[in-house]
């Protein structure tokens, strides 16, 4: 996994961080620990489910959302993967 600090990738995308395996984005020069934690834990999800799978689960949960009526940023924390990243980005476990 390759970290890549202050990204114009990250930037163009509009997200403080993204991770297109091996490589995770931060738009940010010195990204926080809580944020580094949130995408270690998408890296985690990626290497339980495989690359494609992760990817493709990720979309089809977020485009169901958006058709079920959800706006960008509610579908997007409706994620099955971000709801466990952003539950266990603090480091804190059984929350
Ligand atoms: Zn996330």
């Amino acid at each position: 996994m390759i970290l890549i600090k202050n990204s114009r990738v990250a930037r163009l995308l509009s997200v403080h961080a993204i991770v297109l395996y091996p490589f995770i984005f931060f738009a940010d020069k010195n990204p926080d620990q809580v944020l580094l934690n949130h995408e270690l834990i998408h890296v985690d999800q990626i290497k339980r489910h495989g690359v494609l799978k992760f990817y493709y689960l990720y979309l089809k949960e977020y485009f169901l959302l958006r058709l079920k009526g959800k706006k960008h940023y509610e579908a997007y924390k409706g994620i099955s993967f971000e709801e466990e990243a952003y539950r266990k980005q603090n480091g804190t476990r059984n929350v």
